[in-house]
């Protein structure tokens, strides 16, 4: 029969064969028998063992036809085996693990699970969430475990929050590839050190930079498990304290000036959070009539314009002259939340700096955050953060999946 053939061919079958194919109701049901010729193998190291006795019999999804079902129903037995020294459920090549869904099924679904959400690939495979949630997370431990770490010598830690803020979790990213190396919940000296107990002290030592934003947690943690590495401050980190800063300024103003001011400035607060070379005509109009009117918006924005230079500078020299420079200007300047600007940059000189001798950015992980905020975003039914982050390394943690015989998609 042609559908057994087909069967046959793309599923693994060696040491068993196929007894029969039959339609019930609207399923194919796949009869499995042991190849008598072949000794059964142990389920935990896979060496040939003695058959001891036989278990009732379980069935395992397969990758449907057509939108037919089909499922493999077999009676496994157990063997004693030498090596583990105990008895154990056979080995059944087709079988992702102790699920009940054949490797093959457990491929195909997470293959979609990249590019769908959980629910519509549970919807297209008619199974539920938790079996879409059970393939993803197989393939995820197989690719975890064959991960090749030992070429990291970058890292970039950043923290991406999920619930409204409620729940935050840190990532680590390998720079150089920008895929995800770690992903736990927290965001505490604790939540990282986890991932140096992970990473071990050997891959630790080899790493020669780190970049992480201002969060003294992470600091921290750094400083005491890879204190050999160079500790580069985030660029795009800062210059948001900035930004955010020149929008303190502007609500303050507002609110110290009343009505008449909020008429004047209305509708210009991207004005002053904008790069020059990104505002629009009418915007750069505006612009140029608000610089007139000496506010205090415009001398902070002049000043975040102004920290610019900084990240031009040449050599780490001129970098530290300028930094002083700038935080003596934002002090002059009387205008707060640019004095705790300064006051912030000049806390951790030492580690902004290092940029220039080894310039790191996370600039790679901003683009990644965003891609893991798409998936929260289309992540319905990620309650716990489990499978939220099992799907952070699905999506960005470039993972090998298992091999099947057949490509189902
Ligand atoms: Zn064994």
């Amino acid at each position: 029969m042609l559908v057994e053939q087909l069967i046959r061919e793309t599923l693994e079958l060696q040491g068993f064969r196929i007894e029969s194919v039959e339609k019930k109701d609207s399923e194919l049901l796949v009869t499995i028998e042991p190849d008598l010729r072949y000794h059964p193998r142990c389920g935990i190291c896979g060496l040939a063992g003695d058959y001891r006795d036989t278990l009732p019999e379980r069935h395992f999804r397969h990758v449907p036809i057509w939108g037919i079902d089909v499922n493999l129903a077999y009676s496994p037995c157990r063997v004693s085996c030498t090596r583990c020294g105990g008895i154990h459920v056979e080995q059944m090549p087709w079988a992702a693990g102790k699920k009940r869904f054949t490797k093959a099924l457990a491929v195909t679904i997470a293959t979609w699970a990249r590019q769908l959400t959980w629910q519509q690939v549970a919807r297209m495979f008619s199974c539920s969430w938790g079996t879409v949630a059970s393939a993803v997370a197989y393939a995820v431990a197989f690719g975890l475990a064959r991960r090749d770490l030992s070429g990291v010598t970058h890292i970039g830690i950043d923290e991406i929050s999920r619930q409204k803020g409620h729940v935050y979790l840190t990532n680590v990213y390998d720079l150089k590839t920008g895929t995800l190396l770690w992903s736990t919940e927290g965001r505490s000296t604790d939540s990282l050190d986890s991932f140096f107990d992970f990473f071990g002290p050997e891959r630790t030592e080899q790493l020669k930079g780190i970049c992480c934003d201002m969060w003294p947690a992470f600091i921290k943690a750094v400083k005491a498990k890879a204190p050999q590495a160079t500790l580069v401050l985030d660029k795009f980190h800062i210059v948001k304290k900035l930004t955010e800063a020149v929008d303190t300024v502007r609500r303050q103003e507002i609110t110290e000036k009343g009505k008449e001011h909020q008429k004047l400035v209305a509708g210009s607060r991207y004005i002053w959070l904008k790069n020059p070379w990104n505002l629009t005509d009418r915007q750069k109009a505006s612009l140029g009539s608000l610089e007139k009117l000496n506010l205090t918006i415009h001398r902070a924005y002049l000043l975040k314009e102004l920290f610019r230079d900084f990240w031009q500078s040449a050599t780490k020299d001129v970098a530290t002259k300028l930094l002083g420079q700038w935080c003596s200007w934002a002090d002059e300047s009387m205008i707060k939340p640019m004095q705790e600007v300064a006051k912030l940059l000049r806390r951790h000189e030492e580690n902004i700096l290092t940029y220039f001798e080894m310039p790191i950015s996370n600039g790679i992980v901003e683009g990644l955050n965003n891609k893991a905020k798409v998936i929260s975003h289309r992540a319905y039914g990620f309650r716990t953060s489990k499978n939220y982050i099992i799907n952070l390394y699905h999506c960005m943690g470039d993972l090998t999946m298992p091999t099947t015989l057949h490509r189902f998609v």
